[in-house]
């Protein structure tokens, strides 16, 4: 039934593991994909959208060494946004709403195109471990499977249970049975397991609410996509919307605080502090009197729509009577309630920085069961443990990204050295190298990589190489061409700046606030440069980022270098972090209850970002 030794056997389907199985069969490994039910491949448990702010930046990252989530979001995308474009490229975030149905089909149909990948649908129960090395699963029919090494991506489906009011009951998510055994004989083994909880909110039925009453969230005009490959733009999109909960929401919700598994005490582990629930919200921000909520279209097709903001586990009757007196929502009619899950995770100190557990060999955790939160977090840790299972198996170099080479770099090390006592998910201030880490030149940094261990192809690579040549070239022209004031003041003119008395090369005036490459290519040796050279608007982009950043991207190194040489100084003892409004909330809140002494010993707080670091050593003049 099965081939008498895999390479790798991948246990679970979501965005980890099938990220894992693709990048370990692409890469050659034989390779065999154990899931609870071959249906939900792919899915989407919460939100029906990838990518946004750090986490797009992750996408493109997994895109450009090789993977498939950039790709499969943009098949089934619905709707395309760059969010935060009116800041500084460093934060500029793609996101994509999708089709839940199309995005989990084309998952399953990308890993059926994928040769070296067979499936088996089946709970594995436990693995096989030999002295200190795992060599294969058993299932809950007692089959054992053989392989080289195991990555295991079970999400939320460990000993999970669902919270809806009083209920509970045991599965990994709504309709899906729960996964045991395998946390069991970790134990026994030595590891170190913990709880955590999370929460999704209820889907309702688009037919019954009154778009009228909410405000339209339209896409980009002229979107875009994630993968640098030639899949497609949109050429249409649907539009989400928004509204708002009221006071009279929040107090139908309190009324249900006495049931709520949450408020009760039932409910013990930590959810995720930025996705919070609506019940978390009312209650830790008694004073505002209303939150957003945006409703978002689960597809082309269907009429089913996701109310992002409003996760909850408090009773149905609770969720339905406050929905119900929400603008544009006072016929709604449910599809499914929303609902809060606790599940076993595992500390990922425990791991190696390959994803490798230090305690058995050519055992590898990627995704939720490391205790982040979140697709693309998971993807791009199914896919470097995906990545590091072959490589080992093969007797290969892993491949280890750095803080400064990647997000996903970033993600694994604050993972392995900090660990993590509540859900992890990614943001732009945990990089202290965030104006390197840009989601317009993940190709550049990482496909290099990805082609070298051979899961990025050559045309890839070859794409990659062109606008780099290019982007090189065109800021080289703007270093080298000079200009007279007559053509440059126009435009110095048009934003307000400073005109110039002489002719200067170009690159000075382009780094100018307000200068843009809009600007400067009505500069006609600019004109003739685009045209003769075929610079398309990839390339413009990273042009024009490398002109206008350069200052920045200096200055980032710089600080890096301080970082380290202003490791030990002291803290004042009785030091307010409420005057540091910069800080992020989590790390305020962590360092008024650690209280460190010195700023090295703040560096080493889980939830205190290098960039809080830099915040404490500005304000202490250093
Ligand atoms: P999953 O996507 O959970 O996939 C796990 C896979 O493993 C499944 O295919 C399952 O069938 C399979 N599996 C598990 N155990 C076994 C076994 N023993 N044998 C065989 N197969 C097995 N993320 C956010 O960013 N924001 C949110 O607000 C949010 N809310 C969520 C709410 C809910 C209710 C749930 C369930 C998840 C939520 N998430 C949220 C998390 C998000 O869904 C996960 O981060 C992401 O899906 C994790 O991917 P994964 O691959 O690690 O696991």
């Amino acid at each position: 039934m099965f081939d008498k030794e895999y390479d790798v056997i991948v246990v679970g389907a979501g965005h980890a593991g099938a990220e894992a199985a693709a990048a370990a069969a692409n890469l050659g490994s034989k390779t065999l994909l154990v899931t609870m039910n071959l249906q939900t491949i792919g899915q989407m448990s919460c939100n029906p959208a990838m990518g946004g702010i750090a986490k797009g930046q992750i996408v493109r990252e997994i895109d450009a060494l090789g993977g498939y989530s950039g790709i499969i979001s943009d098949k089934s995308a619905i709707q395309f946004k760059m969010l935060n474009k009116s800041k500084g490229p460093a934060m500029w975030s793609p996101r994509t709403q999708n089709d839940r149905m199309r995005f989990a089909e084309e998952w399953r149909l990308a890993l059926e195109r994928t040769p070296k990948v067979d499936f088996y649908q089946e709970m594995v129960s436990g693995l096989i471990i030999e002295g200190e090395k795992v060599c294969g699963v058993k299932t809950s029919l007692g089959i054992e499977i053989r392989s080289k090494s195991v990555v295991l991506t079970n999400g939320t489906f460990l000993n999970g249970l669902i919270h809806i009011g009083e209920r509970q009951l045991g599965g990994g998510r709504a309709g899906e049975k729960a996964a045991t055994g395998i946390t069991e004989q970790l134990v026994d083994l030595g590891f170190e397991s913990g709880r955590m909880k999370t929460g999704t909110p209820p889907r309702v039925d688009g037919r019954s609410l009154d778009y009228s009453k909410m405000i339209v969230q339209p896409g980009d005009e002229i979107p875009e996509k994630f993968s640098y490959t030639n899949t497609k733009a949109l050429s249409h999109q649907r539009d989400c919307h928004m509204t708002h909960t009221s006071t009279l929401v929040h107090d139908l919700l309190r009324e249900g605080f006495d049931r709520s598994p949450m408020f009760n005490g039932r409910i013990k582990s930590l959810g995720p502090r930025y996705c919070p629930s609506i019940e978390d919200k009312i209650n830790r921000f008694a004073d505002k009197d209303k939150h957003q909520l945006f409703v978002e279209p689960e597809g082309w097709d269907t009429v089913e729509v996701y109310v992002n903001g409003f996760s909850t586990s408090l009773p149905e009757d609770v969720q339905f009577k406050a929905l119900r007196s929400v603008v544009g929502f006072e016929n709604v009619k449910f599809f499914r309630p929303g609902y809060a899950i606790e599940y076993d995770y595992f500390p990922p100190t425990q791991l190696k920085h390959t994803l490798e557990t230090k305690l058995i060999n050519n055992l590898y955790f990627a995704g939720q069961i490391n205790g982040t939160t979140g697709y693309e977090e998971a993807a791009s840790q199914g896919l470097m443990a995906g990545i590091n299972a072959h490589l080992k198996v093969k007797e290969e170099s892993p491949l280890i990204l750095n803080r400064d080479e990647a997000y996903i770099g970033v993600l694994i090390d604050d993972l392995i050295t900090k660990g993590t006592e509540e859900p992890y998910r990614m943001f732009t201030s945990r990089a202290e190298y965030r104006t390197l880490l840009r989601q317009d030149n993940a190709d550049i940094r990482l496909t290099p990589m990805g082609h070298k261990i051979g899961l990025a192809s050559d045309s890839r690579l070859k794409r990659m190489e062109e606008k780099l040549k290019k982007s090189d070239a065109f800021v080289n022209f703007f270093r080298e061409t000079s200009v007279v004031p007559e053509d440059i003041n126009p435009i110095l003119e048009s934003v307000n700046s400073a005109p110039v008395k002489q002719s200067h090369k170009m690159f000075k005036s382009f780094s100018r606030p307000n200068v843009t490459m809009d600007h400067m290519r009505n500069l006609k040796s600019v004109a003739d440069f685009i045209e003769k050279e075929n610079i398309d608007g990839e390339v413009m982009e990273q042009t024009e980022i490398q002109v206008k950043y350069s200052g920045y991207i200096a200055k980032e190194k710089n600080n890096a270098d301080k970082l380290q040489r202003l490791e030990n100084i002291k803290i004042p003892e009785n030091f307010d972090y409420r005057l540091l409004k910069s800080l992020s909330y989590e790390a305020r809140e962590k360092l008024e209850a650690i209280r460190p002494v010195t700023i090295s010993q703040a560096s080493r707080i889980s939830g205190v970002s290098p960039s809080d670091i830099s915040v404490l050593l500005v304000f202490m003049g250093r």
